[in-house]
C-alpha cells in the first residue's frame, strides 16, 4: 500500500489502484473523462515524491517538468504529495454559435473560436455540476486560418448523457466551458510529397476532415487516400464536401467502405473495412498514417498497419475512448 497526501489528509491506496481511482473512493471529487490517459482531464501536480514513468506519458516536456501527470495512470510505488494544477483548471467560455445535424446521426456544433489549436486536435467539454462535471472529449474538424469558429461532430447516442443533451437541449449562445486544445494527432508538413493514408470510422471524420484539408491548404503534393468504414450507407456524412474536395484536389481519392449493400454509386459496398484497406494498401511502408474513430477499431487498425510495414512513428491515431 503506498500514500497520497492530498490537500494535508492522507490517504492509502489499495494494491493495483490508480491515484485518482484512491482519490474517489475516498470522497475526492477529481475531474476525470476517458481514464485511459487520453483525455487528460484528470492531470494533476505531484509537489513530491517520484511519478511513475507512464503517468506522464503524452504530456509535454514543459508538463513533465512540472510534476503534471495524469491521475488516471499513475500507480505509485512511493509515497506522494499532489495538488490540483492551475493548467488542469485552465478552462474557457466558449459560446455555441450554431448546430446542425449532419446525418440522423451526427451533429454539428460550432463554437466561437477562442482557443489555439491544430486542426485535429481535441477538446474537453466540462459539463453539469461544477462540483462533479462531466467530461467529455471531441475532435476539432475546423482549419484555423480558413474558419472563423471551432468545429466539433458529435456521435448522438440514445443515451449519452453529453450528446443527448447537446442534441435536445443545447441551443446557440450556451456557453461551454472547454479545455484544450490536446493531442497530437494533427498534420505536420515535414515532407509534402510522401504519401497519406486516413483511415476513420463514425465521427473519426471530424478530426481527418480537419487534418486532411490542412494538409491540403498546406500544400501536400503526395498522393492523399481517404477510407471511410460504416456499416451502412446512411452511416456516412459530409459526403458532397468531400467529393468536392475530390474534384478539386486531383492527388486525393476518397473511398467509403460499407459493410451492408450501398446504392450511392461511388460507395463500396458489402466490402469489410479491414479487408479492403488490405488489399487495397499491401504495403505501407513509408506512407504517414492517421486513424481516428473507436477505440477497438483503432486498435485492431493499428496492428493490421503496422504489419503491413509502416513504422509506429509515421502512424498517429485518435481513438475515441468512451469516458467512465
Ligand atoms: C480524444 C478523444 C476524442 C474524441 N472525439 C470525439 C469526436 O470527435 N466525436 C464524438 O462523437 N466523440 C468523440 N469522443 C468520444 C466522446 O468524448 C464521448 O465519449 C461520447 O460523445 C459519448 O459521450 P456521452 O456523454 O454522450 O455518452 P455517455 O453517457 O458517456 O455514454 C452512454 C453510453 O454510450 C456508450 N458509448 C460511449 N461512447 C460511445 C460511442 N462512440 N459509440 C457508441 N456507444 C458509446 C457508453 O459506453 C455508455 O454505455 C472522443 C473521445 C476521446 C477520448
Amino acid at each position: 500500500m503506498t500514500d497520497i497526501t492530498f490537500e494535508e489528509s492522507t490517504y492509502s491506496l489499495l494494491e493495483g489502484e490508480t491515484v485518482l481511482e484512491g482519490l474517489i473512493r475516498n470522497g475526492v471529487q477529481v475531474p476525470n473523462g476517458c481514464r485511459a490517459g487520453a483525455c487528460q482531464a484528470c492531470v494533476m501536480q505531484a509537489q513530491e515524491g517520484e511519478l511513475p514513468r507512464n503517468s506522464q506519458a503524452g504530456l509535454k516536456n514543459t508538463q513533465q517538468a512540472q510534476g503534471l501527470f495524469l491521475s488516471c495512470q499513475c500507480k505509485p510505488s512511493n509515497p506522494l504529495t499532489i495538488g490540483f494544477t492551475d493548467q488542469g483548471k485552465s478552462r474557457t467560455l466558449a459560446k455555441v454559435k450554431d448546430k446542425e445535424n449532419l446525418s440522423a446521426q451526427v451533429l454539428r456544433v460550432r463554437l466561437e473560436k477562442v482557443l489555439d489549436f491544430r486542426p485535429g486536435q481535441y477538446l474537453n467539454i466540462w459539463h453539469g455540476d461544477p462540483e462533479k462535471p462531466l467530461v467529455r472529449s471531441y475532435s476539432i474538424a475546423s482549419i484555423p486560418k480558413l474558419e472563423d469558429f471551432i468545429e466539433l461532430h458529435i456521435k448522438i447516442i440514445p443515451n449519452g448523457r453529453f450528446s443527448r443533451w447537446a442534441a435536445d437541449a443545447m441551443e446557440p449562445g450556451a456557453e461551454l466551458n472547454i479545455q484544450g486544445a490536446l493531442g497530437n494527432c494533427f498534420y505536420v508538413a515535414d515532407d509534402p510529397h510522401r504519401p497519406l493514408l486516413f483511415i476513420g470510422i463514425g465521427t473519426g471524420l471530424a478530426p481527418l476532415y480537419g487534418i486532411l484539408r490542412d494538409a491540403l491548404l498546406q500544400g501536400h503534393q503526395g498522393k492523399i487516400s481517404l477510407v471511410l468504414g460504416a456499416r451502412e450507407p446512411d452511416g456516412f456524412y459530409l459526403r458532397r464536401e468531400l467529393a468536392d474536395l475530390q474534384r478539386d484536389y486531383p492527388q486525393l481519392n476518397v473511398n467509403f467502405v460499407c459493410q451492408s449493400f450501398s446504392n450511392y454509386p461511388n460507395d463500396i459496398g458489402n466490402t469489410d473495412l479491414y479487408q479492403f484497406v488490405k488489399e487495397q494498401f499491401p504495403s505501407t511502408k513509408g506512407t504517414k498514417i492517421y486513424l481516428c474513430g473507436g477505440d477497438t477499431f483503432v486498435r485492431k487498425m493499428k496492428k493490421q498497419i503496422f504489419l503491413s510495414g509502416a513504422s509506429m512513428a509515421d502512424i498517429h491515431a485518435d481513438a475515441f475512448l468512451p469516458c467512465s
